[in-house]
């Protein structure tokens, strides 16, 4: 495990004079905070004893229930007894990867992905193959031919993880007609999908899509992980891992050996929430705040960028990815940056091979527009003066 390269830049990048467009945490001042207050406060007076005890590993049962009618807002039919909650979905992810994978494995993943995906299963000492993405996600041919590749160098892959919904870091979305396809290949290769779906509510424009565990033709073809941390608050760290039942017993197995049990307090917490507060309203308050801030980035990179910088336009999610003119390199690029008090996420980080360099990652969750517009307008300046140098 190593500690990444660009830690040491983002303690500068929380300065105030800084406007960060690296970080993606969700803005929680938008929820109601006296709701949460009283939500929380009547748990402990009412269930105070079930609610400050030990739990289960698998998770409280009513919570169970009410993630299921979450999943089914992306078209999942799922049964209670499937689901495994989790301390965030990172924790899913890190027990999936510890019941299955063993040292020298390989993971495929995409490329870009989810930069703590990379470094849970670099945990485990996996290697990780990449399938390239366009604009409507991972090519379906591409992954084809990797997972073929891999299997005729004997590396045959347990996992093919995917992050298809308003992806991170690339902000893209895996389109509905290579859906069934990704799954048709993954099927076909006997390789398990783990589908990582924190965003999959916060859509900001265009037709919904099922998530891919919505349409596997076999319930077993797919291992679905969720989050509160988005539609809710990450600081609660509730997650969810939706498992065939083999799986679901193993990941209970691990869950219980690394934390005894979940946190009854937290999950009963958000049990309580969506029971009782008009939590979809609330989703809906979220997303036309990030629509706006997306919106604000969108426009600000038309406006300040210069010739020659490309970048996505993500229909939901946290995220754009914009890659540089040839020849410069965002990595030795943000340092300059942060002294023009603008920061972002070199792309090098979200691949497991070295690539990247001439990418970013700039997030529009946080500040708000107008500080958005002041970051994209100095990043502007600082690539217009790199591309002079
Ligand atoms: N997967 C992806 C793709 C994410 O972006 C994040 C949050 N940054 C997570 C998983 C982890 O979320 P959680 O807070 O539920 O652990």
């Amino acid at each position: 495990m190593i500690a990444s390269e660009v830690r040491a830049l983002f303690a500068v990048a929380a300065r105030p004079e800084v406007v960060s467009l690296a970080g993606g945490m969700p803005n929680v001042s938008a929820l109601p905070l006296e709701t949460v207050s009283a939500v929380t406060a009547d748990l402990v007076l009412r269930e105070g004893a079930v609610a400050l005890q030990y739990g289960s590993a698998q998770g409280v049962a009513s919570l169970r229930e009410s993630i299921c009618d979450v999943m089914a807002l992306e078209g999942i039919a799922a049964r209670p007894d499937d689901v495994v909650v989790t301390s965030g979905s990172q924790q899913a992810l890190d027990l999936v990867a510890r019941i299955f994978l063993d040292p020298g494995d390989t993971v495929v993943t995409e490329a870009p992905t989810y930069v703590t995906a990379i470094n849970t299963f670099a945990a485990y000492q996996a290697r990780i193959a990449h399938v390239p993405m366009d604009g409507e996600g991972v090519i379906p041919e591409a992954l084809s031919a990797v997972l073929a590749r891999l299997r005729a160098e004997g590396r045959a892959p347990k996992l093919f993880y995917t992050v298809p919904t308003f992806q991170n870091p690339a902000g893209v979305t895996l389109s509905a007609a290579r859906r069934p396809r990704v799954l048709d290949v993954c099927r076909r290769a006997g390789v398990l999908v783990l589908e990582d779906n924190p965003y999959g509510l916060l859509r900001y424009d265009g037709e919904p899509v099922r998530a891919l565990r919505a349409d596997a033709a076999r319930g077993h073809d797919v291992v679905y992980l969720g989050s509160f941390s988005k539609t809710f608050a990450p600081g609660l760290r509730v997650g969810w891992a939706l498992a065939p039942a083999a799986v679901r017993d193993k990941l209970v197995l691990a869950a219980e050996s690394a934390i005894l049990s979940q946190s009854p307090f937290t999950q009963l917490a958000v049990d309580r929430y969506l029971r009782t507060q008009p939590w979809q309203d609330q989703i809906k308050a979220f997303r036309e705040m990030y629509r706006e801030r997306r919106d604000a980035m969108l426009d600000a990179l038309a406006a300040y960028m210069p010739l020659g910088v490309t970048w996505t336009a993500p229909a939901g999610g946290f995220f754009v990815w914009a890659t540089l003119p040839e020849g410069l390199d965002a990595k030795a690029m943000l340092p300059r940056a942060v002294a023009a008090r603008v920061a972002y996420v070199p792309g090098t980080g979200f691949f497991a091979d070295g690539g990247g360099r001439a990418h970013m990652r700039l997030s529009f969750c946080y500040p708000p527009p107008e500080r958005i517009r002041e970051g994209v307008r100095r990043l502007g300046d600082v690539i217009a003066e790199e591309t002079r140098l």
